[in-house]
């Protein structure tokens, strides 16, 4: 039986989910700890330096045409007494460092940029959406995670960059990831409901999403935001693919639902407006500008086209 998570291998083929790739890093956690292993990874020639700041970094287009996220060697690194996060390493044996820092640095030519997540993870190759995912992730837990949550003492920065320790109890603190379900929801005719939040534009639709609540299974969740949301009860769901969306700290989970009932009922908190369609309603609404297609990094729109069986209309392709 070919499973939908055997599908998206197969869409995936020419355009592998973003922010879900294979980076070829190897994270090296067991480097973490080792401060002199650290410091001769730092000061190697070989080792590759980036900023982060606010969850920007700075990116240029290579000759080629690329894009590519802005690297120096350690040497060339701004002075700094920034948080320092180590990243990992690559099959060639470089290593990958990023320099939090209240301001990227001046730009190092014309042509480059800063540019946060949502634009530079649909330019950059897997590996440089890889490193600035990890370090934006580690950027934002350690701004909003300065606190012990024990006893309200300052954490210090450790295990380059992945723990924060408390110096008066103690306390370790790791990074935290909030999962969050994400799902296509399918009725008895093979149509997709989509929803549109109540803050988005006019005939912008995608997927139903929202946070797995404390003591609940994914499974479990998946069919209690649908249901909150739309109204609509789920039965069979089937997971398909995750990807990391630090915006701040969530790893979205990605699933195929299957509806048992088709009455919509939107809550009028989160959806303002909730419909059912056809492969050729969608086709139909795009082409009309009814309905715009999803778009940017989100699984949201890959998850609509696995249903879809194709890559969606583009914008463009309905001018
Ligand atoms: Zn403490």
């Amino acid at each position: 039986m070919t499973t939908w998570t055997d599908r998206t291998a197969d869409l995936a083929a020419g355009r592998p989910l973003s922010l879900a790739a294979p980076s070829g890093i190897d994270r090296a956690a067991h480097h973490r700890l080792d401060e002199a292993w650290l410091a001769a990874a730092w000061s190697h020639p070989s080792t590759r330096v980036f900023v982060v700041s606010g969850g920007q970094a700075l990116i240029d287009e290579t000759p080629d045409g690329a894009t590519e996220l802005v690297m120096t060697p350690s040497f060339e690194a701004p002075l700094t007494e920034a948080h320092r996060y180590f990243l990992g390493t690559d099959e060639d044996g470089v290593s990958y460092f990023a320099l939090q820092k209240d301001t990227l640095p001046g730009r190092m030519d014309q042509s480059a940029r800063p540019a946060g997540l949502r634009e530079a993870g649909m330019l950059l190759s897997p590996r440089d959406a890889g490193l600035m995912v990890h370090a934006v992730a580690l950027e934002n837990w350690q701004r909003l995670h300065r606190f012990c949550s024990r006893c309200g003492e300052r954490t210090v920065i450790a295990a380059a960059g992945h723990i924060r320790r408390c110096p008066a109890c103690g306390a370790e603190h790791y990074p935290r990831t909030d999962p969050a379900v994400i799902m296509a929801v399918t009725d008895e005719q093979d149509r997709v409901l989509l929803g549109r939040q109540v803050h988005w534009p006019e005939g912008r639709f995608s997927t139903l999403a929202g946070f797995v609540e404390p003591g609940e299974s994914i499974e479990q969740a998946v069919r209690r935001e649908v249901f909150e949301e739309a109204g609509v009860l789920v039965g069979e769901v089937e997971y398909v693919a995750s990807q990391p969306w630090p915006f701040p700290s969530s790893l979205m989970l990605g699933f195929m639902a299957h509806a048992t009932s088709t009455e919509i009922d939107v809550d009028g908190d989160e959806i303002h407006e909730a419909r059912w369609f056809s492969r050729d309603d969608l086709r139909a609404a795009f082409e009309s500008g009814e309905v715009m297609p999803p778009y940017g990094i989100s699984i949201a729109a890959r998850l609509i086209e696995l249903w879809y069986g194709k890559p969606l209309p583009k914008p463009s392709d309905a001018l």
